[in-house]
């Protein structure tokens, strides 16, 4: 260690006593194994401090695999052993045991000392507390997570929106194309909404938007089912493994639930309450079809439903 820390001055001075005062007032903590027999040769006392281990109760390389988290144990161990025995100078990060039964992250910075004929000496090294960091990272990792929800989520409603659909829509088209499984598509659209907007104004336009949503979103209710806000006041359901009555059956249980929730609407052409329209349209899409044309189709008999008198399911072309 003293070849490695020499200093370039001159004078009086004592270096062991030097580079150990100078190595144990860091927070790094020194270390050095004697490659021959694994046994540390020095541990920086602030190891201590730190584990809450003495450092006399460091002996062994086992020590140290045996005061380490166990889902890192074997691949550190493997991957430090591994580089040491090529004689490569390496990092790791683990959790290292605490005399209290905590863990706490460190990172090992390994240096492989050589012999003037090449084999490895030693092992030194210094540890560093990791923990904030580790701890910072993880909050940035579920803060990204969060977000990368969020941006899935309609503001508004709090269900899926067009950009969740837009990913899902291709998603499902491949899979019903690969299985042969019917794939349903529902467009829905909220009837008379801008009476709705214009009698009783945006605030509470907003609101019904909310419920609605809310009560479209328990109609999707198998596993793969989506409910999404596709603009607007409409909405659409994606329905794998779907065949064409049981759409039907989706569709008219969501008119029902809606017509439970019963929202009054006086300004409405279709009833007191708010009603929605719906295109609904069934397909094992084969090679040939287009998941473009097959929205398309399932808008316009969403607009059939309307200019058929509203409140209702289309399924078929007129
Ligand atoms: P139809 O029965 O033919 O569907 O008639 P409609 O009035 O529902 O359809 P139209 O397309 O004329 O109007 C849709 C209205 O939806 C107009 C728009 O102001 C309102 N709208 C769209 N998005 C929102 C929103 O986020 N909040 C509120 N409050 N209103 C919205
Ligand atoms: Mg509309
Ligand atoms: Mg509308």
């Amino acid at each position: 260690m003293n070849a490695i820390l020499c200093p370039a001055v001159s004078g009086p001075c004592d270096p062991p006593g030097v580079y150990r005062t100078l190595l144990e007032s860091t927070k790094a903590i020194p270390w050095r194994i004697d490659w021959s027999t694994m046994q540390f040769t020095y541990i920086g006392p602030q190891i201590e401090a730190l584990l809450g281990w003495s450092p006399a109760s460091w002996l062994s390389v086992n020590d140290w695999a045996e005061r380490m988290h166990p889902e890192d144990r074997q691949k550190t161990v493997d991957f430090c052993v591994a580089q040491s025995q090529q004689g490569v100078d390496h990092e790791a990060d683990y959790r290292a045991l605490t005399r209290d039964g905590d863990y706490v992250w460190i990172r090992d910075v390994v240096h492989v000392v050589r012999k003037p004929d090449g084999s490895v000496e030693a092992l030194v090294g210094f540890m560093f507390d990791i923990t904030e960091r580790k701890q910072a990272e993880d909050k940035i990792l579920q803060l990204q997570r969060d977000l990368e929800a969020l941006s899935y989520r309609d503001s508004l409603t709090g269900i899926a929106n067009r950009r969740m659909f837009d990913t899902m829509y291709p998603v499902e088209w491949a899979k019903a194309q690969a299985t042969g499984e019917p794939l349903s598509l529902v467009m829905i659209d909220i009837d008379y909404f801008k009476q709705y907007n214009d009698r009783y104004g945006h605030v509470q336009g907003d609101a019904c938007l909310r419920r609605v949503a809310a009560v479209l979103d328990t109609c999707a209710s198998r596993s793969r089912d989506l409910c999404a806000r596709f603009g607007g006041e409409e909405f659409v359901l994606l329905l794998p493994a779907t065949d064409a009555e049981a759409a039907r059956g989706v569709a008219e249980r969501c008119r029902k639930l809606l017509r439970n929730e019963a929202i009054t609407h006086a300004s409405s052409g279709a009833g007191r309450t708010v009603t929605i329209s719906m295109g609904a349209a069934t397909i094992v899409p084969g090679s040939h079809d287009d998941a473009a044309v097959f929205l398309d189709r399932v808008d316009r008999r969403l607009y059939q439903a309307k200019s058929a008198g509203r409140d209702q399911v289309c399924d078929s072309e007129a």
